[in-house]
Formats: structure tokens, C-alpha cells, sequence
């Protein structure tokens, strides 16, 4: 059982059932739907299929929406576009034409924002330009770079402020289908401040849906406001294909690192996004680079690690879900039992903080081979995963919601079942669980927490220590 999760992106390489169960076995515990490609009946199919593929699989998989947000892009044009350093062109909110080197934008605001001296990047970076001059036709600007230009590529413009709100009308379109889908968590694209975070909840809630949240940070004002975002998200993303353009890629480690830490301490879920094994797209080994890429997240303890156009639209989506999982397995064992670093948290709730804590204390001292959560809320299940431990949590909860919800955080594997109702009765529920679920044997050392009295919901409040008992 590996403790680093994988988000893996759903898509035309893999819209085949056996092929989805197929990369659940091989490590995937998460799917996402990125709703920058089709509208509202692609997300439903696609929703459907990835349901009905991992309905039997051995912990529940959860799914993931990508609200794409006001992405900015090229018109689409046939063809390609040469493109040499030097080559001027006009951006237009009006019609794209060629032969008069004009190209239209998907938002007129891009171009009454810009002004001389302005920086774009289209193509994730591939392209530069900077610009010269603006009046009423439109934004002149002068390539820096080479190579063949392809309609509908995104363009980034890092450091202008754009009047152009973060949750667009597609975007309530896609929240609303997320919740009709039952999906476990929206994450929602270009957040700039924590308000853009609390709208996408209002939104999440008149849908009747009850998904959390992931902030996708890719953005330099997102940065700017990390705290105050980091505490109104349930979870962040790490988004650094935009991210490495909004910023000076060499800003990337650091800031992966920094969000990383800053998240262990808010106790919300991490997600490292984007090229992790981008050349396995078309090739069925990744370079050294990537596989230390890779490592390197879980070396930092992050939740989760994703594959984006790897498994959505690759030639080899399996074998990159099988090197991933290969890669976090070896990086693993090779991590310390417990990492003992002290992190000072953000979490107010004491007692059950308290209880994690001595979670770390009793598997330090002693030979626990598993910790077994009961949790109502998920909760406590959340905080244990935060020891950044070796050992598997098993999370014992009755809610399907919650189960899924749990599928993204660092070592937690939810199974169902319902809250214990004397001591006894755990040790026989813990004692065959772990033997199920993370192939205990008898004699093996569990450490168990959970809420008492029994029969009624109360947060953690006790943690004892048991031994799988023989049949
Ligand atoms: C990213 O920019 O890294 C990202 C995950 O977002 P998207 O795939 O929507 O561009």
C-alpha cells in the first residue's frame, strides 16, 4: 500500500472500463475530469464510466472536477502558423485573419488591458511576445521566439491585472454538473483570492452538492495571498503548468516546497501537478529528470502526485500510472518510518489533534504495524495522515461520501463500517480489517483511535493499542 496517492486525468485514452479498473489496480486512487475539453453530457459519460469501472474496487476511488476558469486562448485557426523572432502580429478582440497577421483572443479585455512593455506567453511558454503598441484595432506585438503557432493555444500575461471574474458562466455550468454527478471535490482553476473560494462553495451548495474545494494555484496574486486561500480551500494544487508561466520557472522548486509545508501545516491535502512524467505521452519510459521529479514529491510528503495528458490523451496511460506507482513505492521504503519533524498547526480542534499526536508517539516507540480510525467525519483520518507516517491508516467510516473524499489524503485508505459499539467489539473489527486491508497477520500491533461512548457521534477522544488476535 503506498501512501503518496495518484490523480490521474481522464480522458480519450483511457474512456474504456477495463482500462480504468486496470489503472486502479495498478496505483490510480483518484480521477480527474478536466472541463477544459467538452461541456456538460462528456463530463456525465465520462463521470459514469469512471463510477461504474471503480464501483468494485478494493478502497473506494474518488473523482475529481477541473474547473477550468477563465482560461485565455488564441482564437482556433486551421493550420500552423509560422512564427520566427522578430515577426510582428496583431491581437484582435475583433476577427482573426492571417494574411493581415491578425489573431483573435477568447476575451476582449486581454487586449484593452495590455500596454507597451507587456510580456505574453502562448503555449504554456513555448512562444514569447512582447508588446508594442495599443490602439482601437488592437494589441501589436513582436515574437522573441521561433516555431510553427497552432490556433486555440492558451496565452498567460503575467503581472497584468485582468477585470475578468474568476469563476466564468461555463464554469457554474460545470460546479452544478459536478454536483449532479456526486464528484468528491471541484478544483477550481486561476484562484486569485480566498473570495474566489468561497463563491465556488456558495456555488457547490446551490447545486445541492457538498464537494470540497481544491485551489489550483497557478496564479503569481494566488501566491500573494497563500495563507488566507490555504485556510478557506480543503485542499491545494500545486498547478505548474500555468504556474511555471505566470512565474519564472525557476521559482517552481521553492514554491512547491513552501505551499507543500505550508499545507502539512493547515492540515489540507497537497496535490504536485503537471509534466511529472510528461514525456511518457509518447514514449514508455520517462526520463531520469522525471522519475526524480516524482520522487521528490513524495521525499516531500505531498498527498498526491498527478498524471495529466500521461493518462488522458498518451500512447502509454498505463505504464505511466505503473511507473509512478513504482517510483513513489521505491522512494517510500526508503523514507524514515515517521517523519519528526515538528510542525507547528493551524488546527483548533485539540483533543483529536492531541490523540494524532500520540498516534506518532506510540508508533515511535513502538512495532504498530497500522493505525484503524473510526471517524464519522473523516476527521481524525485527515490529521493522521499529517504524521506523514510509513504506516497505513485505515479509515473506518459508514459515509460513501467521506470514504471517497479520503482517497486523496497521503496513507489513508478508507473501508466501510459502521461505528463500533463496545471495546470488544472493535478488537474483532480491527483485528479482521487489518488482516483484510492491509494484510496484518496474527500477533501484529494496531494502533486504534475512535470516539466514546459508543452509539452516538463523538469526535475522537481515545486511542488504545491492540494485537490481531488469532481465529
Ligand atoms: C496546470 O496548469 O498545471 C494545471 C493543472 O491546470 P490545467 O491542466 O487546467 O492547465
Amino acid at each position: 500500500m503506498k501512501n503518496t496517492k495518484i490523480l490521474a486525468t481522464y480522458g480519450p485514452s483511457v474512456a474504456d472500463t477495463n482500462l480504468v479498473e486496470k489503472l486502479v489496480e495498478s496505483g490510480v486512487n483518484l480521477f480527474r475530469i478536466n472541463c477544459s475539453h467538452g461541456g456538460s453530457g462528456d463530463f456525465q459519460a465520462a463521470a459514469k464510466l469512471i463510477r461504474t469501472a471503480t464501483a468494485r474496487a478494493r478502497f473506494p476511488v474518488g473523482l475529481l472536477f477541473d474547473i477550468s476558469g477563465p482560461k485565455l486562448r488564441l482564437d482556433r485557426f486551421a493550420g500552423e502558423w509560422p512564427i520566427s523572432e522578430g515577426t510582428e502580429l496583431v491581437l484582435t478582440a475583433g476577427e482573426t485573419d492571417l494574411k493581415q497577421s491578425r489573431v483573435g483572443v477568447n476575451h476582449p479585455d486581454v487586449v484593452t488591458s495590455l500596454q507597451p512593455g507587456n510580456q505574453i506567453f502562448v503555449d504554456d511558454g513555448q512562444f514569447l511576445f512582447d508588446v508594442l503598441s495599443r490602439d482601437a484595432d488592437g494589441a501589436r506585438v513582436r515574437s522573441r521566439t521561433n516555431g510553427m503557432l497552432l490556433g486555440g493555444k492558451g496565452i498567460n500575461l503575467p503581472g497584468v491585472k485582468l477585470p475578468i471574474p474568476t469563476i466564468t458562466d461555463k464554469d457554474r455550468e460545470d460546479i452544478a454538473t459536478a454536483a449532479a454527478c456526486g464528484a468528491d471535490f471541484i478544483a477550481l482553476s486561476f484562484v486569485r483570492s480566498p473570495d474566489d473560494v468561497w463563491e465556488a462553495r456558495e456555488l457547490v451548495q446551490a447545486a445541492g452538492g457538498t464537494q470540497r474545494v481544491i485551489a489550483k494555484l497557478e496564479k503569481r496574486e494566488a501566491i500573494d495571498q497563500l495563507e488566507a486561500i490555504m485556510a478557506a480551500a480543503d485542499g491545494v494544487m500545486v498547478a505548474r503548468g500555468d504556474l511555471g508561466v505566470e512565474l519564472p520557472p525557476e521559482e517552481l522548486p521553492r514554491l512547491q516546497r513552501h505551499i507543500t509545508r505550508m499545507a502539512n501545516r493547515h492540515h489540507k491535502p497537497v496535490i504536485v501537478a503537471t509534466q511529472m512524467l510528461e514525456s511518457m505521452r509518447f514514449s514508455p519510459r520517462p526520463t531520469r529528470a522525471e522519475v526524480n521529479d516524482v520522487a521528490s514529491a513524495v521525499m516531500d510528503y505531498v498527498d498526491a502526485v498527478m498524471l495529466s495528458a500521461e493518462t488522458a490523451t498518451g500512447k502509454f496511460p498505463l505504464e505511466a500510472v505503473r511507473m509512478m506507482t513504482r517510483v513513489i513505492e521505491a522512494t517510500e521504503a526508503a523514507l524514515p518510518s515517521r517523519e519528526t519533524v515538528r510542525v507547528e498547526r493551524t488546527v483548533t480542534e485539540r483533543i483529536p489533534q492531541a490523540i494524532a499526536d500520540a498516534v506518532g508517539f506510540i508508533q515511535d516507540k513502538g512495532t504498530a504495524k497500522a493505525v484503524v480510525a473510526f471517524t464519522s467525519s473523516g476527521f481524525t483520518a485527515e490529521l493522521i495522515s499529517n504524521l506523514f507516517s510509513s504506516l497505513p491508516i485505515l479509515a473506518l467510516t459508514s459515509d460513501p461520501a467521506v470514504m471517497r473524499a479520503l482517497a486523496l489524503f497521503r496513507s489513508v485508505y478508507p473501508v466501510q463500517a459502521a461505528q463500533p459499539e463496545s471495546f470488544e467489539q472493535i478488537e474483532d473489527v480491527v483485528g479482521a480489517v487489518a488482516c483484510k486491508f492491509a494484510g496484518l497477520k496474527t500477533g501484529d500491533t494496531v494502533i486504534v483511535t475512535g470516539g466514546a461512548p459508543f452509539g452516538r457521534t463523538v469526535p475522537t477522544n481515545f486511542m488504545m493499542i491492540t494485537t490481531v488476535k488469532g481465529k
